[in-house]
């Protein structure tokens, strides 16, 4: 008789990719979605969650996180399924996993200056091909460049943006060379950089902060320079805090993001900035307290920041409401977003707040639900080729995010069939990786289950060539 492992019973389930948005009964079994009706039967299931009143959603699928290790706690907490690591070194993601794994969906890139941390601005065309096919050897599914913080010639840039094509491995940038910044120019840039090949640009909204111009007229001209762009793949997320670094050398903070947040908020650039920064409540330190990674700022935040002497995580004010909503609404003339993906650049970074947030632009009339499935699920499994995600089809992979219309919260989460949190209680373990053809082996040799993505089907390369 017993034919679910799970029935979610009564939410009301949008799924844009099928065109549903109705009451229905959702039945599980080996992690795939068997029966999507309006009344299945509870008898024939192991277990039953009644869902009446909730809203259930495809697996929220976050297109750019940085999970580190209590990531995946707060990630899976906020109702993320998927989660896709810009930047952490392959052995940080497989042991984050081990530790402190709460059943997500892993994919990742590398930090090309991961592998040369001394070189200076420039690459040579052996170390950009060697880094691309190393990355995709380790497991990543390509190659992240942080030219916002540490940034290569235009030169470089451009060249490893193309190597990673050439290879066939994903390449995402968080814009910004020697010639730029991680502002509207640098975006701008990056589009001209990237030419006829594909590109994840990061991020969008960290780009409109108002360095250049106005925020709002930032965020048009970011639009204008992205609409149509078939091989070019991007996000923005809504959270007001950045995510940035706070060590200095030499009296001066290393990253230019943090440099541009002082000069945003009218302080010198300097370590002493900085310090009064911290000590104003305008930059704020990220902390480890209660499992999860908090903000502390002033006195307390001075602290932690000279205890490690100056190298830990912090987080600036400094991303304009205005611009993050325009980018996460705008269409193009064919009534498709121009920015593909809502995402948080959270995990680790307390703003995983993409379903909270996107919730309210429903509830303000900005998206309508199926729009924020598309922006939360659909476009991020298009993004990422993910055909088997993303919607709620027969067949589908059973991941799932449940959210309580009311709090606008996460309610339950399932990847793969399994309950990974209920109610705001984290219950999942381990993970799972997706990885390419290239990582297999180096991903198998882990133990952790994976599956492989087809990297042609990534948004970047298959709208090139269709
Ligand atoms: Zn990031």
């Amino acid at each position: 008789m017993v034919s679910y492992d799970l029935l979610l019973k009564g939410g009301l389930v949008v799924d844009p990719k099928n065109n549903v948005e109705e009451v229905l009964d959702i039945a599980v079994r080996d992690g795939k979605i068997v029966e999507v009706a309006g009344e299945l039967d509870a008898r024939k299931a192991k277990s039953v969650v009644n869902v009446e009143g909730k809203i259930v959603f495809p697996g929220v699928i976050d297109t750019h996180v940085h999970i580190r290790g209590l990531g995946h706690k707060m990630m899976a907490k906020a109702g993320v399924i998927t989660a896709f690591d810009f930047g952490s070194p392959v052995e940080r993601i497989v042991s984050d996993i081990k530790i402190y794994g709460t059943g997500l969906n892993v994919a990742f890139l590398t930090n090309i200056r991961s592998y040369y941390p001394d070189a200076g601005e420039s690459l040579s065309d052996e170390q950009i091909s060697e880094a691309v096919s190393r990355a995709a050897r380790e497991g990543a599914l390509g190659i992240k460049i942080t030219g916002g913080h540490r940034p290569f010639t235009p030169e470089t840039t451009a060249r490893i943006i193309e190597e990673c094509n050439r290879q066939g491995v994903y390449i995402a940038f968080h814009v910004g060379t020697t010639e730029t910044g991680s502002d509207i120019n640098g975006l701008i840039e990056a589009v001209e950089l990237a030419g006829d090949n594909g590109l994840h640009i990061a991020h969008v909204n960290s780009y409109c902060r108002g360095l250049i111009d106005d925020p709002i007229v930032e965020a048009l001209k970011a639009l204008r320079h992205l609409a149509g762009k078939r091989n070019i793949a991007s996000e923005s997320y809504l959270a007001t805090i950045n995510g940035t670094g706070g060590r200095c050398v030499n009296g001066v903070p290393v990253s230019k993001v943090t440099r541009n947040c002082l000069r945003l908020g009218g302080y010198p650039e300097t370590y002493d900035g900085l310090k009064r920064a911290i000590l104003d409540g305008y930059a704020f330190v990220r902390v480890e307290a209660g499992g999860e990674v908090i903000l502390v700022t002033g006195e307390e935040g001075l602290k932690y920041w000279l205890e490690a002497e100056t190298d830990i995580g912090l987080s600036f004010p400094v991303n304009d409401p205005e611009a993050q909503i325009i980018l996460a609404t705008a269409k193009d003339a064919y009534g498709d977003f121009i920015v593909d993906a809502i995402s948080t650049d959270g995990g680790a970074i307390p703003r995983n707040v993409a379903v909270e947030k996107g919730m309210l632009l429903v509830k303000f009339g900005a998206l309508t639900l199926s729009e924020l499935a598309m922006k939360l699920s659909l476009n991020p499994a298009k993004l990422m080729g993910l055909e088997s995600k993303g919607h709620l089809g027969v067949g589908a992979d059973a991941d799932i995010t449940v959210v309580d219309p009311v709090s606008c919260k996460a309610y339950m989460g399932i990847a793969r069939g399994e309950i990974i949190m209920i109610d705001g209680v984290v219950v999942g373990h381990g993970g799972f990786i997706l990885t390419s053809k290239y990582g297999e082996e180096a991903i198998r040799k882990t133990g952790i289950p994976y599956s492989i993505i087809d990297i042609s089907k990534t948004k970047i390369y298959a709208g090139r060539s269709s």
